[in-house]
């Protein structure tokens, strides 16, 4: 007998650690679903991929990436489809304008988002009070938002209404983040120990533990130590961290200097005057890392033609400085407690249309050195967002699993294909995905139906959860 199916990947190594699978075999899925390894009938299906010598894995899913015109822009989706990713959180909206471009720039991703908490856009000042924040929930969730993001770091609120949102979200189950900082604290590592106080015990996903440790107090080793001892006493809140050496920030002057503390820091850093003069010869010289806008990517440029990029963009653009030290940015992503369970959840990028999307480039960096296993960076890369989103059909390929799927060249550190539900995205390195579906809440089903990209529904409630329930 043969079966018609969906898809078949043939002489694949199948990693699928929640499973205990990690072997030669083949992978059948049918109707968006995996349906088993090793099927007995003969198989004809719509995708069939050779996989030999391919390492097979539950899709990739980057818990940190923005793809709005705030942040990121039309080139997002695209970007993470390329670097093999299946699942994104875009974290800051927003909502409406995420919408729009993952309806019209779609790739074929599931996408959930976190719209923001920004004064003068969808707060009235910096200290929103409870019943306020609630309405900004409530109308984020009809918009398909899956929660809040705090700017924090960049448009900070007062402790209070930092508190008041965690605490907000909490109520009803929604999806909570918070880039470190307050009116009273800045995105460093005091920032972050007063993130974890202001949390009260309420769950909370902490992004990019490895931006609080660049040594702006401290040692930026001991700023990292003192981070993981933090996250240590702070069961209730989710982790990550990134690879890239890169930051992002902003280039755009005004009265000339840039608007942005980051980027005057940065170039203060690099020896240059934190003006407008400074920044031009940064970028001249290679220091600053401009974020240029191409047919199909975002790419980081220096030297003359990018002051000209620059120069015709009125100054508006992305910039990335090289501040992440690699010590802590290493010690971060592989440091474990004593239950052998990863300090620092998951391995994201803050990537999608800011070029560093380096899963999976930098995360099997790690393997090779020996620092993590395969399995664990599956464990960081797929497994764990999965059950920080509430994602219980991913994160893994048992049957009736999601047909999420990244296929991994493993010699050259590089994604072959991928697919979501079963359909490709990625195809011998190609984009081949379009449209996008939207994670979301029941409550904002009908905004994704109403904008043709319904994705996965995610309940309130099962986001970040408990992990001492998880445990018994
Ligand atoms: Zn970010």
């Amino acid at each position: 007998m043969t079966r018609k199916a969906q898809g078949v990947i043939r002489n694949a190594t199948v990693l699928d650690p929640v499973n205990g699978v990690n072997r030669i075999a083949d992978l059948l899925f049918d109707n968006g679903r995996i349906v088993e390894l090793d099927p007995s009938e003969a198989i004809v299906a719509t995708h069939e991929v050779d996989a030999t010598g391919l390492l097979v894995v539950p899709g990739i899913i980057d818990i940190h990436v923005h793809a709005s015109p705030w942040l990121g822009g039309r080139h997002a989706h695209k970007m993470l489809a390329t670097a093999g990713v299946t699942t994104a959180l875009e974290m800051a909206g927003p909502i409406d304008g995420m919408i729009d471009i993952a309806a019209n720039y779609g790739a074929g991703l599931n996408m959930a988002c976190i719209n923001y908490v920004r004064p003068e856009h969808t707060v009235d000042s910096t200290d929103p009070d409870a019943s306020e924040l609630s309405d900004l929930l409530n109308a984020s969730l009809d918009s398909g938002a899956i929660g809040l993001k705090l700017l924090g770091g960049h448009y900070p609120l007062t402790p209070d209404a930092t508190a008041a949102t965690i605490r907000v979200a909490a109520e009803v189950g929604a999806y909570v983040a918070f880039h470190a900082g307050t009116l009273e604290s800045g995105s460093h590592i005091e920032g972050m120990i007063e993130a974890c106080d202001l949390a009260a015990g309420n769950p909370l996903h902490l992004p990019h533990i490895n931006s609080y440790t660049r040594g702006a107090k401290r040692d930026a080793m001991e700023e990292g130590e003192l981070a993981l001892s933090t996250l240590l006493e702070h069961p209730n809140i989710w982790s990550e961290s990134y690879l890239s050496p890169i930051n992002a920030a902003s280039a755009k002057c005004s009265n000339g200097a840039p608007g942005s503390l980051t980027t005057k820091v940065c170039l203060e850093r690099g020896g240059y005057t934190p003006d407008e003069a400074g920044l031009e010869k940064a970028i001249s010289d290679g220091w600053a890392l401009l974020n240029v806008e191409s047919d199909a990517r975002v790419e980081l440029a220096v030297g003359p033609d990018a002051v000209r990029a620059w120069r015709d963009a009125g100054t508006n653009l992305g910039v990335s400085f090289a501040v992440n030290p690699s010590e802590p940015r290493l010690r971060l992503a592989t440091a474990r407690n004593v239950d052998r369970g990863f300090v620092v959840d998951a391995l994201a990028t803050d990537g999608g249309g800011i070029p560093r999307n380096v899963i999976i480039d930098m995360g099997l960096s790690l393997v090779r050195l020996d620092a993590i296993s395969i399995e664990d960076f599956v464990v960081k890369s797929s497994v764990t967002p999965a059950r920080i989103l509430g994602l219980t059909s991913k994160g893994h390929l048992g049957p009736g699993a999601d047909a999420d799927i990244t296929i991994i060249d493993v010699e050259r550190q590089r994604p072959v294909a991928s697919f979501v539900g079963g359909e490709p995205v990625l195809c011998n390195g190609r984009v081949v995905g379009t449209g996008t579906r939207l994670i979301t809440t029941p409550q904002g089903r009908k905004a994704a139906v109403a904008h043709g990209i319904a994705g996965p529904i995610v309940e309130l409630g099962t986001m970040l959860p408990d992990r001492k329930i998880e445990a018994t």
